[in-house]
């Protein structure tokens, strides 16, 4: 079958990989010189299963008022005229009940564990480098009243089997020993050993690279305008530079896929969550992260990618809008400092923004829709590194016919429908 794929993020790489491997015929197209370059250009870095979860939980509206008044709120709310906001906004709300977080949090468990066992799979094959390590990952309190907010998680991640430590100030410089001299500005953390890093760009140009090598067609630099329908099904999808036409189209256009579909008759609840990352060179290694801290007062995560420290996190509900202000730098500059100080120049640094492709519930859409040759792949949120081999697999797995490797009918579209 020839197949084409709107959009090279990681999540349109990872899907064109796997289903390169199971025998079509795949192009992927993107608005930008290479892959990678959008959302998946410098994310946190995390490749985390266990903290796979939604942000809608029970608590967070009551917070996210509080967030209002804040001066380094990560999350910040811009309402305007925009009703695809006000939408996502409201099913948004409607997810915070505890019974939903629960449903939410363990699909996005389950996708997150796969996807890491694929990557492990890739890393075997292929044996590239994208500055990847396993040496889990470190959520750090730094009150009382985190650590204790922290236990409902633990008890999900009990359920799970995911295997974590509870540690007090000494044991999270014990995991992290660039923390010492913070140590005492902290009330513990949550270690996850399991979890694992990673320079999502990195990744997504060595794995686009193996699939060229495998027959992959990648066509950069070229704009999407729309889909074409055709006798019910897509006919062709229209470029600035002429037609492509396809046995079938998946969309992972991340933020830009709501848009796409909406004229086909489609309301996908993917909407764009601003955030930030900073990544500085790293002077004093001794200073630095090994792995992903998570600074949960910020909402912030600092990882080490190499000789570079990647400090990202925040989120503003503000549209399509892709400013970059100081306010914000200053903020992920501010997390860094306090805990790693003198580990790497803020001077020096990349500060860079992107928008996470979110859905109310946190899980991506994966799977058909109610056009038969048109699939997504998409709204992948926070967790679209975490998760973006596993989405591949299962996306390349319905398309060939094949039962996926782990439940995957709840992942669809389709489940909004349901109710
Ligand atoms: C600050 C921040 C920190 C994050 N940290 C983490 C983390 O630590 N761990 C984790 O797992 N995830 C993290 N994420 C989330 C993760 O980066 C995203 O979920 C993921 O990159 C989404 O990938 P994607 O391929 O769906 O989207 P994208 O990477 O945005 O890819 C979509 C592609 O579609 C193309 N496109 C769009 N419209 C058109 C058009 N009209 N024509 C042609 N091409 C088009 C774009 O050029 C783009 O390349 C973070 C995100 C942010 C913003």
């Amino acid at each position: 079958m020839k197949i084409l794929i709107l959009g090279g993020g990681v999540i349109g790489v990872t899907s064109a990989w796997y289903l390169a491997e199971a025998g079509h015929e795949v192009i992927v197209i993107d608005r930008q010189h290479g892959v990678g370059l959008e959302t998946s250009y410098a994310n946190a870095g995390e490749i985390s299963p266990g903290y796979a979860s939604p942000w809608a939980a029970p608590g967070i509206p009551l917070k996210a008022l509080k967030w209002l008044f804040a001066r380094h709120a990560p999350l910040i709310v811009r309402p305007g005229l925009d009703l695809a906001m006000l939408r996502w906004l409201a099913a948004l709300l409607a997810n915070c009940t505890e019974a939903r977080y629960l449903v939410n949090k363990a699909r996005m468990m389950r996708l997150a564990e796969f996807s890491q066992a694929c990557l492990a799979g890739l890393r075997d094959q292929l044996a590239f480098d994208y500055d990847g390590r396993q040496l889990g990952t470190l959520q750090l309190f730094r009150d009382q009243k985190q650590l204790d907010d922290a236990m409902r998680d633990v008890a999900a991640l009990h359920e799970a089997g995911i295997p974590f430590e509870i540690l007090d100030p000494r044991g999270c410089v014990v995991v992290e020993p660039g923390l010492d001299e913070a140590q005492g500005t902290i009330a513990g953390g949550l270690y996850l050993p399991r979890d694992e890093t990673g320079d999502c760009f990195k990744f997504t140009n060595a794995l686009a690279d193996a699939a060229r090598a495998r027959g992959v067609r990648f066509l950069t630099g070229r704009s999407i305008e729309r889909l074409v329908p055709a006798g019910g099904v897509v006919g062709r999808c229209e470029t600035d530079a002429g037609p492509i036409f396809a046995d079938a189209f998946v969309v992972a256009l991340g933020s830009y896929s709501a848009k796409m579909i909406a004229p086909l008759g489609m309301r996908l609840p993917v909407y764009p969550v601003k955030g930030y990352s900073m990544t500085l060179p790293i002077t004093d290694a001794a200073r630095a992260p090994v792995s992903t801290l998570l600074d949960e007062s910020y909402k912030v995560a600092i990882t080490r990618l190499g000789d570079r420290i990647r400090v990202g996190g925040m989120a503003e509900i503000c549209g399509y809008d892709l400013a970059l202000p100081q306010r914000r730098r200053t903020t992920l500059e501010r997390s860094v400092n306090t805990l790693f100080g003198g580990a790497g120049d803020t001077g020096r640094a990349n500060f860079w923004c992107g928008l996470r492709p979110m859905t109310p519930d946190g899980t991506p859409v994966i799977g058909p829709t109610g056009i038969p040759n048109l699939f997504l792949n998409t709204g992948h949120g926070t967790l679209g590194w975490t998760m973006a081999c596993g989405s591949g697999k299962i996306i390349a797995d319905m398309m060939s016919g094949r039962k996926p490797q782990i439940r995957a009918d709840d992942l669809a579209l389709g489940r909004y429908q349901a109710g």
